[in-house]
């Protein structure tokens, strides 16, 4: 579960996050969507704490990250991040990428690192990689290693900053599909993308951020199908 309450986030004057407050109950999963520069990236970044929140709080499974006597380093254990760029370690074998900070983080024995690398590979479709590096790959099948490198770490809730951006339209699906399965496994996601058919189909709810608020929120039936207000209606028709 996260919680979000009246989050503000600034750079210097520049106002990004202007009172930010929703919910994603465990096992839901929420798109954000919203023009470039409303703020998205910002507030996933604030959900893990790689940005410190200017006020307001953010409670995941229980923990107020935002509490200066919270372990944060603990609580960030359990959050995945995907990012748009896959920055896995090139110099590594898709298998390390994947052993790396269940050993180093998680002080997993080495058997069991590889175990689970296994296990997380098979899930992403890429067993077949396990020897090859990063620069190998395709650029879907590097964010799969991505995907499968976050759910090593067993987290219980899973950020996505458009995942599927960088990648040629053939390599999205993949990626998607992939998503699409944890979704129906019942990870919490929260998921920034310009993919409108995935939020219709796979969210539970989509957020509509513009200028650094929540312009609307709702089921994707409303927030896609039957837009209430006029931004959204306007950004909808330039991305759909
Ligand atoms: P996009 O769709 O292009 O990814 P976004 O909705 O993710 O956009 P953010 O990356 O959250 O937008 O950026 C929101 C605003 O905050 C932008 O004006 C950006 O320039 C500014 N910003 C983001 N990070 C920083 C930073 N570290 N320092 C200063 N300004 C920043
Ligand atoms: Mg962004």
């Amino acid at each position: 579960t996260v919680e979000i309450r009246n989050l503000h986030k600034s750079f210097g004057k520049l106002e990004v996050l202007k009172g930010i407050d929703f919910t994603v109950e465990s096992g839901q999963v929420v798109c954000v969507i919203g023009p470039s520069g409303s703020g998205k990236s910002t507030l996933l970044r604030c959900v893990n704490l790689l940005e410190q929140p200017t006020s307001g709080t953010v409670v995941v499974d229980g923990i107020d990250l935002t509490d200066p006597d919270a372990d944060i380093d603990a609580a960030r254990r359990h959050i995945g991040m995907v990012f748009q760029q896959f920055n896995l370690f090139p110099h590594l074998t898709v298998r390390r990428n994947v052993t790396i900070a269940q050993e180093r983080v998680l002080k997993r024995s080495k058997g069991e690192c590889d175990h689970v690398a296994r296990e997380n590979l098979e899930k992403v479709g890429l067993i077949d990689k396990i020897a090859a590096y990063p620069p190998q790959l395709s650029g879907g099948q590097q964010q799969r290693v991505a995907i499968a490198r976050a759910l090593a770490m067993n987290p219980s809730l899973m950020l996505f900053d458009e995942p599927t951006s960088a990648l040629d339209p053939e390599l999205v699906g993949d990626v998607l599909s992939v998503m699409r399965k944890l979704a129906e496994d019942g990870m919490t996601m929260l998921v920034v993308t310009h993919e409108m058919g995935f939020a219709r189909e796979v969210a539970d709810r989509v957020v509509f951020m513009d200028g650094g608020v929540i312009v609307e929120d709702g089921p994707p039936e409303q927030v896609i199908a039957d837009p209430q207000h006029e931004r959204t209606r306007e950004f909808l028709s330039r991305v759909l």
